[in-house]
């Protein structure tokens, strides 16, 4: 039976066995920065595909220097401690690695400095987080600001923001918000990137608008220029815009690439995924599981020890 472990406190401990004292300072006041990285289950070879995990170590890293976290251990230890989680834990299906760098002290009191920081990684099966083709809307909540708690840090306290899209898109009868940014421009979603095609352009919002610099969304940057010659352009988006887009999809570490077909009740084009986020859905899906040698650098190999 698979059973899921955990890196804690140094140590890699039964998931079960891992747990904070109440006290802990990032219970209390969300100062904890995270990570999310996809091991995408592959039948055919049983192995598990670690999607882009020293790029995801890499962002812990760097959302821990905007936090002034210390980090106590390299990428490269990041690296080997994920995968012996994968390959201990023995799953045969889609899982999700939580990787999380946090304020480990007992203490109260609102601060950053003079506090001790701990790194941990769980991870659990984690299935299609959206359905096959989306339905958004824009959410009534902005997406948190660079002058409040900067997005390109993905910082715990933050989702706080994105659970309240989430939870109003969700009991309005939608899949998934969309967050306009302070000036009114699209910014992303509660846990996604978002792209529009306008007349065979490729438009994203930049990484000014505040939104978190995705490692899926620069992946499938990457298929659309190499693959389909198509070149980004990032630059404002409207909330109108979408309406009038003719493709839009998100992308993600939980939703990987997702067509959305419907904003604020507007049909987006044909109301079926379009040309261009069809072949980029292709290529992609088939990046992740480990499936393309062009891009197999994008995928760590990890064997459940119990499946062999
Ligand atoms: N924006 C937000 C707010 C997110 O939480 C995520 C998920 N990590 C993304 C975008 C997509 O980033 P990535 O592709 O690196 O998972």
């Amino acid at each position: 039976m698979p059973t899921p472990y955990a890196y804690f406190q140094g140590n890699i401990v039964p998931l079960s066995e891992a747990k904070i004292g109440v006290m802990t300072h990032a219970f209390n006041y969300g100062t904890a920065v995270f990570e999310g990285i996809r091991g995408n289950w592959n039948e055919d070879d049983q192995t598990t595909y670690l999607f882009r995990m020293r790029e995801h170590f890499e962002r812990l890293v760097q959302s821990s220097k905007i936090l002034t976290f210390q980090v106590h251990q390299t990428v490269d230890r990041l690296c080997e401690i994920a995968v012996e989680l994968v390959e201990k834990s023995g799953f045969t299906e889609d899982i999700y690695l939580r990787p999380m760098v946090y304020l480990s002290t007992e203490q109260l009191g609102v601060r950053l400095h003079n506090l001790e920081s701990e790194t941990l990684i769980f991870l659990t099966p984690f299935p299609a987080y959206l359905p096959e083709t989306a339905r958004c809307h824009t959410s009534t909540w902005r997406r948190v600001d660079d002058t409040g708690i900067p997005p390109r840090a993905k910082v715990t306290g933050i989702y706080v923001n994105s659970a309240l899209a989430k939870t109003e898109a969700n009991l309005n009868g939608f899949d998934e918000a969309i967050m306009l940014n302070a000036n009114g421009h699209v910014s992303e979603g509660s846990g996604e990137n978002i792209f529009m095609v306008r007349k065979g352009k490729l438009i994203s919002p930049t990484p000014a608008d505040n939104v978190l610099e995705g490692i899926t969304a620069a992946s499938v940057v990457e298929l659309a220029k190499n693959e389909l010659g198509i070149e980004l352009v990032e630059r404002e988006i409207d909330r109108s815009e979408l309406y009038i887009a003719d493709e839009i999809f998100m992308t993600g570490t939980a939703a990987h690439l997702t067509p959305i077909v419907e904003v604020d009740r507007r049909t987006v084009g044909t109301g079926k995924p379009g040309p261009i986020t069809s072949q980029l859905s292709h290529l992609f899906y088939d990046c992740i599981r480990g499936r393309s040698e062009k891009y197999s650098q994008w995928c760590t190999p990890a064997r459940a020890r119990v499946a062999r």
